[in-house]
């Protein structure tokens, strides 16, 4: 007999037939039509009949068994907090840049996990290797269809991707990806490029590769290594040097113009990072085709700056009030900030600074503004004897309100009591419109 998972509802919504059944948050689902879910897909695809019987454990133990007459497309209306219900399939690769193996000690364990589930690749756009899954879950792809998925490619030469990913298995992506595409899956893509590695003609090797996939390969990103001071005794690694991002500019602009000609579209995108490291133009927006790669850290910068030249016309010469604000960056973000700033402090009475924290916890080679600690954070505003209102991107806080290194939000604010700290999104009219009017 196949185990049954017990599925923790998190949520009943009010008006739902789950709500007129008495089901409430705190139960239990079992199973439906007798059939044990393991994960949100199995949910999904389960509650599209139109008879259900469905098992549900009471919090005082009691199992109902309701039987639900409804529509093909109607809710049941429950909320769940997970979304794999009989285990996250962990990854089996050691590659030899993973970030979580250079992570500081101490660090937050959900942090620290090393999940490689497919599952999660369809359902929320997390990258996998390809390198775990078994014969019944590539049948359980093309069977139900689960595209797109997001790939880790890192090279398609198979001795290369078995020693930057320290696992045996890992040679045969290409197959795995052309078996894939046969049955109409697609995927999104990405390299992490090193230093003597993976870049050069082994890049050049990697894209012709998948460019013979093209029609499945719905975008292919590139991002530099990212690297911690935390590596003694790993893998001698480096990252990337100003003159090494510019050639990777121009070996990937070479290629983008060739798959435009022959593809009529491009779908190979580099991250910021190298165009701001090789002080090079950012593409305009048209060449990100939509963004699909934003969450890799590609087109962030354009996007942002396209956002402001939207709002920037509405900007008033002066404002009444005299304001000052304090922005706080990462080193990364500080190149993309710079310009959107001085334009900002052409407006009478408004003075806005950037406070450019370098990250002591990871080491100065990290940064990117996400992965700045509420201590680093700390340590900068007393150095630079910051005044007056401070603006945090919200992506320092998780949706606990922790910052990286689990100080909350409330602790960072315990500790200046003389200033007003305000979240706001990454987005120009949201940052601007909180600068002028707030
Ligand atoms: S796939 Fe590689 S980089 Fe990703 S978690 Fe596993 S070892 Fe780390």
């Amino acid at each position: 007999m196949e185990k049954r998972n017990c599925i923790e509802i998190e949520a009943v919504s009010p008006n739902s037939i789950a709500a007129d059944l008495d089901i409430e948050s705190g139960d239990k689902l079992m199973s439906i039509n007798g059939m044990p879910i393991r994960d949100y897909i199995d949910y999904k695809f389960l509650v599209t009949d139109l008879y259900l019987e469905v098992l549900i454990k009471k919090s005082n133990g009691e199992e109902w068994l309701l039987e639900i007459e409804k529509d093909y497309d109607e809710d049941l209306g429950l909320e769940f907090s997970d979304i794999i219900y009989d285990g996250l399939k962990k990854c089996n690769n050691n590659c030899l840049f993973c970030f979580v193996n250079q992570s500081p000690p101490g660090l937050r364990r959900t942090l620290n996990l090393k999940d490689d589930d497919y599952r999660f690749s369809f359902l929320q756009g997390s990258y996998i290797t390809l390198t775990n899954l078994r014969a019944k879950d590539f049948e359980r792809i093309k069977r139900m269809h689960l595209s797109p998925l997001y790939i880790s490619i890192h090279t398609t030469n198979p001795k290369l991707r078995v020693k930057m990913l320290r696992n045996k298995k890992a040679g045969k992506v290409l197959d795995r990806l052309k078996d894939l595409a046969e049955f109409g899956i697609e995927f999104h893509t990405q390299i992490v490029l090193c230093p003597n590695l993976n870049d050069g003609e082994e890049l050049d090797r990697t894209v012709q590769d998948l460019d013979e996939l093209a029609s499945a390969v719905k975008s292919l990103a590139v991002v530099p290594v990212g690297l911690t001071k935390f590596r003694d005794e790993l893998y001698d690694l480096r990252s990337f040097t100003k003159d090494e991002a510019k050639q990777v500019v121009a070996q990937v602009e070479d290629w983008q113009q060739k798959l435009g000609q022959q593809q009529g579209g491009n779908y190979l995108y580099l991250a910021d990072e190298f165009y701001l490291l090789a002080e090079q133009p950012l593409p305009e927006a048209e060449a990100y085709d939509g963004f699909p790669q934003l969450e890799n850290g590609v087109g962030m910068v354009r996007l942002f700056w396209d956002q402001f030249a939207e709002v920037e016309d509405e900007l008033p010469d002066t404002i009444e009030e005299e304001k000052k604000f304090t922005l706080v960056t990462g080193e990364l973000g500080e190149k993309a900030l710079r310009p959107v700033v001085a334009r900002l402090n052409e407006i009478r009475n408004l003075l806005v600074e950037l406070l450019v924290v370098p990250n002591n916890f990871f080491g100065r080679e990290v940064t990117v503004t996400g992965l700045l600690t509420g201590k680093d954070i700390i340590k900068k505003i007393r150095e630079e004897e910051v005044t007056g209102r401070v603006i945090l991107p919200e992506i320092l806080l998780n949706d606990d309100g922790l910052f990286i290194d689990d100080l909350k939000l409330e602790e960072l604010e315990a500790e200046f009591d003389y200033l007003e700290f305000i979240l706001v999104a990454n987005n120009a009219s949201d940052l601007t419109n909180e600068l002028i009017n707030n």
